[in-house]
């Protein structure tokens, strides 16, 4: 007797190979078997006819954690037919951090994370996987993230890890891999990270290596001084090639101004590709991104962690030099900032940074700093999306190409705090899964393959993201004739269409389209 048969539905089974008529037969948490089961005894049937039966979806890049420990139901990721997240990204998350770290870090990554409780035992990588297991609806995997294991190292501090302080990194690196981390993750902009230098990457990364895990590189643009060839996917080669790791980019894509220009991103990595390189990608479909407004002050002003940084902005001639670092740009990249998050002024959340300083009569650059003054610092942002249609859609067409190529995963980037998050939070996959029907350029065995077996293997997830006998039973449904995000940048929280069933470990995570409250997900590998 199976607990559960999902019946009549195309199997797409994750691997490549193509779709087939099957039925799949759960017990417990894994798959038990595969074929025609019309006859079998089951608890329950889902009738599957007409609609695609693949794996669940394995999201190689979020920032869920903190959103995960305040709702555990996480309808925006389960409901696009995720099961797996991956968290510790881009450099920067919780673990491991004595209690007084996780506080400041808590507070400086709050305007992206979230608002989780502040006395949670986050010390090991453990500790941290703890409050995951079996309490949420999604499978968890955790990188030992960077700037993280820089600040317990050796503070908020523009200093290289060396001596004393590189050894406490690489043992808290060491520890959190045996703890179950799945890899190590650089960012761009998440302070401590940036001050870290190329030489304490590559001493980390070979930790990395040794562990057979993944060096997941957020290229990093901030403090360039401190990073080889000037940061970006140059310095992410150079610290693979030095410590012999495999190397996963993340969220790699044009933008708009390389759009339609897919040799201009790959030039770069293939000129320093050796024979031994090892690279993958992975992309989320969308032409702007999301982050923190307090990422974007200078370094100088990160100087001793969030207290510090508030008695800054509050001082008249501290404020000045952070001004003119902000207004400094010909370029005018605070003109693309949308205040994405902002839970202690919510009714502000949607407005352009621009417009709010016209409003009040200031710079971008001072509107900003009275924004994170008043806000304690907690301010998300979206960037605003390209206003040429054409830009945008040519940067569709070159998602569609560069998920095409086989070192190519999917990712939602999902940056989930507040009223108005990126869209991404609520559509990556499903839009991915529509800009094939309408783009093409790839089967759907093959995407679906970029969003479970690929990263499965890639991330040595056991047993994950095949349809097979034995493997766990985490399984997406949708209707591949019309799946589609419905969330935007004018309207973000909006759910997807056409994905009615997912399941997380042999138990229904959404139902008919509803979540379930089942919270079946686990801590892997
Ligand atoms: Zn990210």
């Amino acid at each position: 007797m199976f607990d559960l048969v999902i019946s009549g539905g195309t199997v797409v089974d994750g691997t490549g190979r193509a779709g087939y008529r099957g039925d799949i037969g759960i017990k417990g948490e894994r798959i038990e078997a595969v074929g025609d089961l019309s006859k079998a005894e089951a608890k329950r049937r889902i009738d599957a006819m007409g609609l695609t039966v693949s794996p669940g979806f394995i999201d190689t890049h979020t920032h869920s954690e903190g959103a995960l420990l305040v709702d555990p139901q996480h309808a925006n990721g389960v409901r696009q037919g995720i099961t797996t997240e991956f968290l510790g990204i881009d450099g920067m998350s919780y673990a491991p951090l004595s209690a007084y770290n996780f506080k400041t870090y808590r507070h400086w990554l709050g305007g992206l994370l979230g608002d989780p409780p502040e006395d949670l035992d986050m010390q090991s990588v453990a500790a941290f996987r703890r409050h995951y297991h079996k309490k949420i609806s999604i499978n968890t995997a955790y990188f030992v993230p960077h700037a993280t294991v820089r600040l317990q190292s050796l503070g908020f501090h523009d200093k290289p890890l060396r001596g004393e302080a590189l050894e406490t990194a690489k043992k808290l690196t060491r520890e959190g891999l045996e703890q179950g981390a799945i890899g190590f993750t650089t960012g761009g902009k998440y302070y401590p990270g940036p001050w870290g230098d190329t030489e304490e990457i590559v001493e980390l990364v070979k930790i990395v290596r040794e562990a057979g895990k993944i060096y997941m590189c957020e290229p990093r643009k901030n403090v360039v001084a401190h990073a080889f060839g000037g940061g970006g996917v140059v310095e992410g080669m150079e610290v693979a090639r030095r410590s012999g790791a495999k190397l996963h980019f993340a969220h790699y894509r044009t933008q708009p101004e390389s759009a339609g220009n897919i040799p201009a991103i790959m030039g770069p990595i293939d000129a320093a590709r050796t024979k031994d390189s090892d690279v993958t990608f992975d992309i989320y479909p969308y032409p702007s991104g999301s982050s923190i407004a307090v990422s974007l002050l200078p370094a100088f002003a990160q100087e001793g962690g969030p207290a510090e940084i508030l008695k800054r902005l509050r001082d008249p001639s501290e404020r000045k030099k952070i001004v003119a670092y902000l207004d400094r740009d010909e370029k005018p990249m605070l003109a693309m900032i949308i205040l994405g998050y902002m839970p202690m002024a919510p009714e502000m959340e949607g407005t352009r940074l621009t417009d709010l300083a016209a409003k009040r009569g200031r710079t971008p650059g001072e509107a900003l700093c009275e924004v994170l003054v008043e806000q304690n610092l907690k301010v998300g942002h979206v960037g605003a999306p390209p206003d040429s249609a054409a830009v945008r859609g040519r940067m569709d067409r070159d998602f569609m190409e560069l998920i095409a190529r086989p070192d190519y995963m999917v990712c939602s980037d999902i940056t989930p705090a507040g009223r108005f998050p990126h869209p991404r939070s609520y559509g990556a996959f499903p839009r991915f899964l529509r800009l094939r029907r309408e783009i093409g350029g790839i089967s759907l065995e093959d995407m679906i393959h970029r969003m479970t077996d690929r990263p499965a293997r890639r991330f040595g997830l056991k047993d994950r993201g095949r349809i097979e006998r034995n493997a766990f039973a985490d399984v997406a449904i949708f209707d591949a004739a019309t799946v589609s995000d419905t969330s935007t940048y004018e309207n973000p929280r909006s759910f997807p269409l056409g994905v009615p069933y997912v399941i997380v470990n042999g138990q229904v995570a959404v139902d008919n389209g509803t979540c379930t409250g089942v919270f079946a997900g686990q801590a892997i590998p």
